[in-house]
């Protein structure tokens, strides 16, 4: 199956999209009923009736989050809803969660209830059952394991590999915001611990804390292009960065994209502590991960429509895959995207 079995590789070498695609490239899919597998936000298993969409994801302490900041309500709201989003970004919707935690005797029940209260309030919010999971020890972190499960009508599904050349690339909400909320509860914490006397300072920055702290999946843009029965070409949530994410896309599409700086949304709160943090936000708004956006191209001719959603914005066009993958800044210079995104391996 492997080949190479006598040398010793690196994981870091790999990085984390390189080690996927190692293993996909092994796995060859024997069901009919698996329509999609490895490579997009979630899988597609065809039952005859409606898609069933699965994708699942992992929260470990001390790479995903830091219990020094990150409320144990707001990380099980956060747990959820990265898994949603996945489910969203194929254009279906979710209907069941399992939860799997790894956690030592160091929690109470309290703080574990706390962790499930922020879990519950988000399937409220998305009309979605807790229906299982798996409980066991660990002896470093916390560790928090959420499968997510939804549907689809199949002509419905919306795929990574489907973006057309000339179509436009749009995105949701803002960008870079959850980015600089992390780099500011880093900055207070540093504080903290050199001197315990002096509080956090967090105050005016409640929108980027919010944007790390408790994201939200785009649920109500999933239901708005429904409405002006726009259905995206190609879609992907934002969860390693703009620039990984539009190059996933491209990559899988085989196409190419230009997107304007000019077009990029970035909240004002964002803006001023990023240059505050003496952060270009262009770059936040590039490569910071976590936003939970969506990102997704359009026929040119629903353009009239998307104009008519005030949560998404035209930031671009797919092009020819010769044309590569380029930002266009505010003078008009082409500058090309690389992928600059969190990468699990490589920390
Ligand atoms: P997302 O950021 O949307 O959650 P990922 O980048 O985590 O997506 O994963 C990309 C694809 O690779 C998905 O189809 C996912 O199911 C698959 N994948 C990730 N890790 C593994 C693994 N260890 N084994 C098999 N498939 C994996
Ligand atoms: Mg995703």
């Amino acid at each position: 199956m492997f080949e190479n079995k006598e040398n010793r590789t690196d994981l870091s070498t790999l990085g984390e999209f390189g080690f996927i695609e190692h293993i996909a490239k092994s796995v060859s899919l024997k069901n009919a009923s698996s329509l999609k597998g490895i490579g997009d936000d979630a899988a597609i298993i065809d039952n005859g009736n409606k898609m069933t969409v699965v994708s699942t994801d992992m929260l470990v302490e001390g790479v995903h989050f830091d219990l020094a900041f990150h409320p144990l309500k707001h990380l099980g709201y956060k747990a959820v809803t990265v898994n949603l989003s996945d489910i969203y970004a194929m254009n279906a919707t979710p209907h069941q969660i399992t939860v799997s935690i790894a956690m030592s005797n160091r929690f109470s029940l309290e703080a574990i209830e706390e962790l499930y209260v922020g879990i519950f309030m988000a399937c409220e919010r998305h009309e979605v059952d807790l229906v299982g999971g798996d409980t066991t020890s660990s002896t470093s972190g916390l560790i928090i394991s959420i499968t997510a499960i939804g549907t689809a009508d199949k002509e419905d599904v919306v795929y990574r590999n489907t973006a057309g050349v000339n179509d436009l690339v749009c995105v949701s909400g803002d960008l870079g915001g959850a980015y600089i909320g992390l780099q500011l509860l880093e900055r207070e914490k540093k504080i903290f611990v050199e001197n315990p006397k002096i509080q956090p300072d967090l105050e005016g920055n409640d929108y980027i804390l919010e944007r790390q702290l408790k994201p939200e999946a785009r649920k109500d843009v999933i239901a708005k292009l429904k409405e002006q029965k726009i259905k995206p070409t190609a879609m992907i949530d934002i969860s390693d960065g703009l620039s990984s994410d539009l190059l996933h896309i491209c990559k899988q599409s085989d196409v190419g994209s230009a997107i304007y700086e000019e077009k990029l949304p970035i909240d004002v709160e964002t803006f001023n502590a990023a240059t505050e943090f003496n952060l270009d936000p262009l770059i936040c708004a590039l490569n910071g991960g976590e936003d939970y956006e969506l990102l997704f191209t359009i026929k040119q001719e629903d353009y009239e429509k998307i104009k008519s959603i005030k949560e998404v914005s035209v930031i671009g066009h797919i092009t020819e895959k010769n044309a590569g993958v380029s930002l266009v800044d505010k003078s008009g210079s082409i500058h090309p995207i690389k992928a600059q995104g969190w990468d699990a391996l490589l920390e």
